[in-house]
C-alpha cells in the first residue's frame, strides 16, 4: 500500500496505471450502506461515483468496493429512491 512518505512532491504521477495503489477508502469517515433488496439498478450511483468503485455486472450494480470508496456521499445524494445511507464510522 502507498503511504504518504512515498507520494512524490506535487503529487507527481511518474508511471501509468498507478491509481490502483491509491486506496482512497482509508480516507473514509462515512460508509455508504446500500439496501440491495430495494435497488432498481438505475445505475445513477455508478455514473456519479468519482472513484468508480461501484462495480456493475449484467446491468446491475454490485457491492461498493470499499478499498476505493472515500465516503463522499455523492451516491447517496443521487440515488432517486434514497436507499444508500451514509453511516458514520467515527
Ligand atoms: S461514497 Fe462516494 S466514493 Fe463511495 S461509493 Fe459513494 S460516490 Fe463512490
Ligand atoms: S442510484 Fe440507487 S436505485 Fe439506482 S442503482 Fe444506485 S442504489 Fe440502486
Amino acid at each position: 500500500m502507498l503511504n504518504s512518505k512515498k507520494i512524490l512532491i506535487g503529487g507527481l504521477i511518474n508511471k501509468p496505471g498507478s491509481s490502483k495503489e491509491y486506496k482512497t477508502g482509508t480516507w473514509r469517515t462515512l460508509c455508504p450502506v446500500w439496501d440491495e433488496k430495494k435497488c432498481i439498478h438505475c445505475l445513477q450511483c455508478v455514473q456519479f461515483c468519482p472513484e468508480n468503485c461501484i462495480p456493475v455486472k449484467n446491468n446491475k450494480r454490485l457491492k461498493t468496493n470499499l478499498d476505493y470508496c472515500k465516503g463522499c456521499g455523492i451516491c447517496s445524494q443521487v440515488c432517486p429512491i434514497k436507499i444508500i445511507k451514509m453511516l458514520k464510522l467515527i
